[in-house]
Protein backbone atom coordinates (compact mmCIF):
# COMPACT_ATOMS: atom_id res chain seq x y z
CA UNK A 1 0.00 0.00 0.00
CA UNK A 2 1.44 3.16 -0.80
CA UNK A 3 1.00 6.39 1.43
CA UNK A 4 -0.23 9.01 -0.08
CA UNK A 5 1.95 12.05 -0.74
CA UNK A 6 0.58 15.79 -1.18
CA UNK A 7 2.79 19.07 -1.84
CA UNK A 8 2.55 22.37 -2.25
CA UNK A 9 4.12 24.95 -4.56
CA UNK A 10 3.98 28.51 -3.61
CA UNK A 11 5.45 29.37 -7.11
CA UNK A 12 6.34 33.11 -6.75
CA UNK A 13 3.74 34.13 -4.08
CA UNK A 14 4.12 35.08 -0.55
CA UNK A 15 6.19 37.14 1.87
CA UNK A 16 7.98 36.16 5.26
CA UNK A 17 4.88 37.22 7.34
CA UNK A 18 2.66 34.59 5.46
CA UNK A 19 5.65 31.80 5.37
CA UNK A 20 5.83 31.99 8.73
CA UNK A 21 1.89 31.91 9.07
CA UNK A 22 0.80 29.27 6.29
CA UNK A 23 3.44 26.96 7.91
CA UNK A 24 2.70 27.29 11.52
CA UNK A 25 -1.43 26.54 10.10
CA UNK A 26 -0.71 23.58 8.80
CA UNK A 27 2.08 22.20 11.76
CA UNK A 28 -0.72 22.87 14.14
CA UNK A 29 -3.38 20.79 11.87
CA UNK A 30 -4.32 17.58 12.28
CA UNK A 31 -3.18 15.89 9.19
CA UNK A 32 -3.85 11.82 8.86
CA UNK A 33 -1.55 9.52 7.72
CA UNK A 34 -0.39 11.41 4.67
CA UNK A 35 3.33 12.67 3.65
CA UNK A 36 3.26 16.76 3.49
CA UNK A 37 5.89 18.17 2.05
CA UNK A 38 5.80 22.70 1.21
CA UNK A 39 7.95 23.88 -1.86
CA UNK A 40 8.06 27.89 -0.85
CA UNK A 41 10.25 30.08 -3.10
CA UNK A 42 14.40 30.20 -1.89
CA UNK A 43 14.08 33.13 0.44
CA UNK A 44 11.71 31.54 2.80
CA UNK A 45 13.37 28.14 3.07
CA UNK A 46 14.61 28.84 6.16
CA UNK A 47 11.40 30.37 7.87
CA UNK A 48 9.54 27.46 6.76
CA UNK A 49 12.12 24.89 7.57
CA UNK A 50 12.52 26.48 11.03
CA UNK A 51 8.70 27.00 11.66
CA UNK A 52 8.31 23.07 10.57
CA UNK A 53 11.15 21.55 12.42
CA UNK A 54 10.39 18.55 14.44
CA UNK A 55 7.04 18.49 12.96
CA UNK A 56 6.10 15.71 10.11
CA UNK A 57 6.03 18.68 7.36
CA UNK A 58 9.05 18.03 5.24
CA UNK A 59 10.01 21.16 2.85
CA UNK A 60 11.44 21.39 -0.45
CA UNK A 61 13.25 23.94 -3.31
CA UNK A 62 10.80 24.23 -6.08
CA UNK A 63 14.53 23.63 -8.27
CA UNK A 64 17.70 23.09 -7.58
CA UNK A 65 20.99 23.49 -9.73
CA UNK A 66 21.65 20.75 -12.25
CA UNK A 67 25.43 21.79 -11.50
CA UNK A 68 27.62 20.58 -7.88
CA UNK A 69 28.75 24.14 -7.56
CA UNK A 70 30.56 26.72 -9.40
CA UNK A 71 30.28 30.02 -11.19
CA UNK A 72 26.12 29.89 -12.04
CA UNK A 73 24.91 33.00 -10.96
CA UNK A 74 21.18 32.81 -10.15
CA UNK A 75 21.39 29.19 -9.35
CA UNK A 76 20.76 26.98 -5.82
CA UNK A 77 22.51 23.97 -5.67
CA UNK A 78 21.30 20.70 -4.53
CA UNK A 79 23.83 20.54 -1.54
CA UNK A 80 22.75 24.14 -0.25
CA UNK A 81 19.15 23.22 0.13
CA UNK A 82 19.98 20.17 2.11
CA UNK A 83 22.28 22.78 4.06
CA UNK A 84 19.09 24.85 5.14
CA UNK A 85 17.33 21.78 5.94
CA UNK A 86 15.15 20.96 2.89
CA UNK A 87 14.49 16.99 2.49
CA UNK A 88 12.76 17.81 -1.25
CA UNK A 89 13.63 19.27 -4.73
CA UNK A 90 11.11 19.69 -6.96
CA UNK A 91 12.82 19.14 -10.61
CA UNK A 92 11.31 19.56 -14.12
CA UNK A 93 7.86 21.62 -13.10
CA UNK A 94 6.26 22.60 -16.29
CA UNK A 95 7.04 26.49 -15.69
CA UNK A 96 11.06 25.66 -16.02
CA UNK A 97 10.65 24.02 -18.60
CA UNK A 98 8.94 26.84 -20.53
CA UNK A 99 9.75 29.69 -19.63
CA UNK A 100 13.60 28.44 -18.78
CA UNK A 101 13.77 26.39 -21.98
CA UNK A 102 15.05 23.14 -19.60
CA UNK A 103 15.45 19.68 -21.38
CA UNK A 104 14.73 16.31 -20.70
CA UNK A 105 18.48 15.94 -20.26
CA UNK A 106 18.85 18.83 -18.17
CA UNK A 107 16.04 17.73 -15.78
CA UNK A 108 17.87 14.41 -15.57
CA UNK A 109 21.09 16.35 -14.53
CA UNK A 110 19.10 17.81 -12.03
CA UNK A 111 17.40 14.85 -10.54
CA UNK A 112 20.55 13.18 -10.17
CA UNK A 113 22.13 16.39 -8.17
CA UNK A 114 19.00 16.29 -6.03
CA UNK A 115 19.50 12.75 -5.36
CA UNK A 116 23.37 12.46 -4.83
CA UNK A 117 22.98 15.04 -2.21
CA UNK A 118 20.25 12.45 -0.50
CA UNK A 119 17.27 14.37 -0.62
CA UNK A 120 13.85 13.02 -2.58
CA UNK A 121 13.42 14.14 -6.27
CA UNK A 122 10.10 15.20 -6.55
CA UNK A 123 9.95 15.06 -10.86
CA UNK A 124 7.32 16.80 -12.66
CA UNK A 125 6.53 15.24 -16.30
CA UNK A 126 3.48 16.47 -18.53
CA UNK A 127 1.87 17.36 -21.84
CA UNK A 128 0.88 20.84 -23.67
CA UNK A 129 -2.92 21.11 -24.72
CA UNK A 130 -1.19 21.21 -28.26
CA UNK A 131 0.64 17.81 -27.47
CA UNK A 132 -2.72 16.44 -26.03
CA UNK A 133 -4.99 17.63 -29.26
CA UNK A 134 -2.36 15.74 -31.64
CA UNK A 135 -2.55 12.43 -29.38
CA UNK A 136 0.60 12.69 -28.26
CA UNK A 137 0.27 12.49 -24.68
CA UNK A 138 2.21 8.96 -24.11
CA UNK A 139 4.70 9.86 -25.90
CA UNK A 140 5.61 13.21 -24.15
CA UNK A 141 5.10 11.65 -20.81
CA UNK A 142 6.96 8.48 -21.63
CA UNK A 143 10.18 10.45 -23.33
CA UNK A 144 10.27 12.92 -19.86
CA UNK A 145 10.45 9.77 -17.93
CA UNK A 146 12.81 7.48 -19.93
CA UNK A 147 15.52 10.67 -19.70
CA UNK A 148 15.82 10.08 -16.07
CA UNK A 149 15.54 6.36 -15.97
CA UNK A 150 18.39 6.56 -18.84
CA UNK A 151 20.14 9.16 -16.39
CA UNK A 152 19.61 7.60 -12.99
CA UNK A 153 18.40 3.98 -13.21
CA UNK A 154 15.02 2.78 -12.60
CA UNK A 155 16.15 2.09 -8.66
CA UNK A 156 16.68 5.95 -8.26
CA UNK A 157 12.70 5.48 -8.22
CA UNK A 158 13.06 4.27 -4.86
CA UNK A 159 13.59 8.29 -3.99
CA UNK A 160 11.67 9.64 -6.31
CA UNK A 161 7.91 11.27 -6.25
CA UNK A 162 6.59 11.17 -9.85
CA UNK A 163 4.33 14.25 -10.36
CA UNK A 164 1.90 13.77 -13.63
CA UNK A 165 1.13 17.90 -14.23
CA UNK A 166 -0.69 18.20 -17.74
CA UNK A 167 0.53 21.54 -18.62
CA UNK A 168 -2.88 22.94 -20.07
CA UNK A 169 -4.29 21.78 -16.55
CA UNK A 170 -2.11 24.25 -14.17
CA UNK A 171 -3.09 27.17 -12.96
CA UNK A 172 -6.22 27.24 -15.79
CA UNK A 173 -8.73 26.10 -13.86
CA UNK A 174 -8.91 22.99 -16.48
CA UNK A 175 -8.77 19.51 -14.31
CA UNK A 176 -7.95 16.97 -15.85
CA UNK A 177 -11.14 14.60 -15.23
CA UNK A 178 -9.78 11.58 -12.80
CA UNK A 179 -10.25 8.82 -15.51
CA UNK A 180 -7.91 11.14 -17.88
CA UNK A 181 -5.61 11.26 -15.02
CA UNK A 182 -5.45 7.95 -14.12
CA UNK A 183 -5.07 6.76 -17.44
CA UNK A 184 -1.60 8.47 -17.58
CA UNK A 185 -0.59 7.60 -13.93
CA UNK A 186 -0.97 3.74 -15.24
CA UNK A 187 0.74 4.76 -18.91
CA UNK A 188 3.84 6.37 -16.42
CA UNK A 189 3.08 3.18 -13.68
CA UNK A 190 4.09 0.40 -16.12
CA UNK A 191 7.06 1.78 -17.54
CA UNK A 192 8.24 1.69 -13.63
CA UNK A 193 7.18 -1.76 -13.77
CA UNK A 194 8.56 -2.34 -17.18
CA UNK A 195 12.06 -1.91 -15.73
CA UNK A 196 11.45 -2.83 -12.03
CA UNK A 197 8.17 -4.72 -10.71
CA UNK A 198 8.91 -3.34 -7.31
CA UNK A 199 10.04 0.35 -8.43
CA UNK A 200 6.76 0.30 -10.66
CA UNK A 201 4.37 -0.91 -7.31
CA UNK A 202 6.01 1.47 -5.23
CA UNK A 203 6.71 4.17 -6.45
CA UNK A 204 4.29 7.34 -5.70
CA UNK A 205 2.86 8.84 -8.40
CA UNK A 206 0.83 12.02 -8.28
CA UNK A 207 -1.40 14.37 -10.24
CA UNK A 208 -0.88 17.90 -10.13
CA UNK A 209 -3.09 20.91 -12.29
CA UNK A 210 -5.84 22.54 -10.69
CA UNK A 211 -6.22 20.49 -7.87
CA UNK A 212 -9.08 21.78 -5.50
CA UNK A 213 -10.85 20.67 -2.45
CA UNK A 214 -13.83 20.05 -4.41
CA UNK A 215 -12.07 17.59 -6.71
CA UNK A 216 -9.39 16.23 -5.04
CA UNK A 217 -11.01 12.98 -3.07
CA UNK A 218 -12.27 11.88 -6.64
CA UNK A 219 -8.83 12.33 -8.38
CA UNK A 220 -7.29 10.55 -5.30
CA UNK A 221 -9.38 7.96 -5.10
CA UNK A 222 -7.96 6.67 -8.59
CA UNK A 223 -5.94 3.29 -8.23
CA UNK A 224 -2.64 4.67 -9.44
CA UNK A 225 -3.34 8.53 -7.81
CA UNK A 226 -1.26 9.22 -5.26
CA UNK A 227 -1.88 12.25 -4.22
CA UNK A 228 -0.89 15.79 -5.46
CA UNK A 229 1.34 18.69 -6.28
CA UNK A 230 -0.90 21.57 -5.34
CA UNK A 231 -0.16 24.96 -6.75
CA UNK A 232 -3.39 28.09 -6.29
CA UNK A 233 -5.05 25.94 -3.84
CA UNK A 234 -2.22 26.09 -1.62
CA UNK A 235 -1.91 29.35 -0.65
CA UNK A 236 -5.03 29.50 1.50
CA UNK A 237 -4.19 27.01 4.43
CA UNK A 238 -7.86 25.93 4.82
CA UNK A 239 -7.75 24.61 1.11
CA UNK A 240 -4.55 23.21 1.50
CA UNK A 241 -5.25 20.88 4.73
CA UNK A 242 -9.18 20.23 3.31
CA UNK A 243 -6.73 18.81 -0.16
CA UNK A 244 -4.62 16.71 2.41
CA UNK A 245 -7.51 15.20 4.47
CA UNK A 246 -8.85 13.94 1.14
CA UNK A 247 -5.46 12.18 0.62
CA UNK A 248 -5.26 11.32 4.36
C1 LIG B 1 1.66 23.40 -9.86
O1 LIG B 1 2.14 24.52 -9.83
O2 LIG B 1 2.41 22.41 -9.78
C2 LIG B 1 0.21 23.26 -9.98
C3 LIG B 1 -0.29 22.07 -10.10
O3 LIG B 1 -0.54 24.42 -9.97
P1 LIG B 1 -2.16 24.56 -9.87
O4 LIG B 1 -2.59 23.64 -8.75
O5 LIG B 1 -2.39 25.98 -9.57
O6 LIG B 1 -2.71 24.12 -11.17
Amino acid sequence: MRRKWVGGNWKMHGSRQMASRMTGAIVDAEIGDVEVALFPPFPYLREVCAASAGSKIAVGGQDASEHESGAYTGEVSAAMLKDVGCRLALAGHSERRQYHHESDDEVAAKVAQILANDLTAVLCVGETLREREDGRTAEVVSRQLRAVIDRCGITAFGRIVLAYEPVWAIGTGRTASPGQAQEVHALLRSHLGAGDARIGGSTRIVYGGSVKPGNAAELFAQPDIDGGLIGGACLESADFLAICAAAG
